[in-house]
């Protein structure tokens, strides 16, 4: 999709810009009086334009016409102010102005670079190696690692005296090799 945006000068000293991005339609209005410069801008909902807008020059002062994908908008552009007009203005005698369009030059997405929000750490998975916080505890394949809250002592286990093979407190006789065990 290109850009879709046009100027107008509306006289010596106010110049328009109008732009269609998304669904949105901007309005600027600039104009600079005794060398002050005055900006208002708006921004309206309109859906896309499917043509380029049209401005004419009315005894009520500048109306906008859009046609757009959702439907048909008159914009009233006034120094004072730039309002959307409920019903179609009679624009049978009205003339328009010319509006400028601005070429594309840029590849649209360049400037608008949108960075994925970080994700909370909290649960991280990366292969088969996870890592979560609080407790913090990492996994890699079957290997595991437990920090933070208490982690009960591996201490605590007996292993057969003869063989190494893990043995319960309570068991008399190593389940492997039966080795007598010592309480
Ligand atoms: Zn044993």
């Amino acid at each position: 999709m290109s850009l879709m945006a046009y100027t107008a000068n509306l006289g010596v000293n106010q110049q328009l810009y109008l732009e269609n991005q998304g669904t949105q339609t901007l309005i600027s209005l600039n104009s600079s009086n005794a060398g002050q410069q005055q900006r208002q801008s708006i921004s309206l909902t309109t859906g896309n334009w499917t043509v380029p807008p049209t401005l004419f020059t009315t005894k009520f002062g500048f109306v906008l016409q859009l046609d757009t994908d959702k439907r048909q908008y008159f914009i009233q552009i006034q120094a004072n102010g730039i309002n959307t007009l409920n019903n179609a203005p009679s624009l049978n005698n009205a003339e328009t102005v010319p509006l400028q369009e601005i070429a594309d030059s840029a590849p649209q997405n360049s400037n608008k670079i949108e960075f994925e929000p970080m994700q909370p750490m909290n649960k991280m998975k990366m292969g088969n190696m996870s890592m979560s916080m609080n407790p913090m505890e990492m996994r890699m394949g079957n290997m595991s690692m437990k920090m933070g809250k208490k982690v009960k002592s591996t201490s605590t286990k007996r292993f057969c005296t003869q063989c190494g093979h893990p043995v319960n407190k309570s068991d008399r006789f190593c389940s492997s090799c039966g080795h007598q065990l010592k309480d």
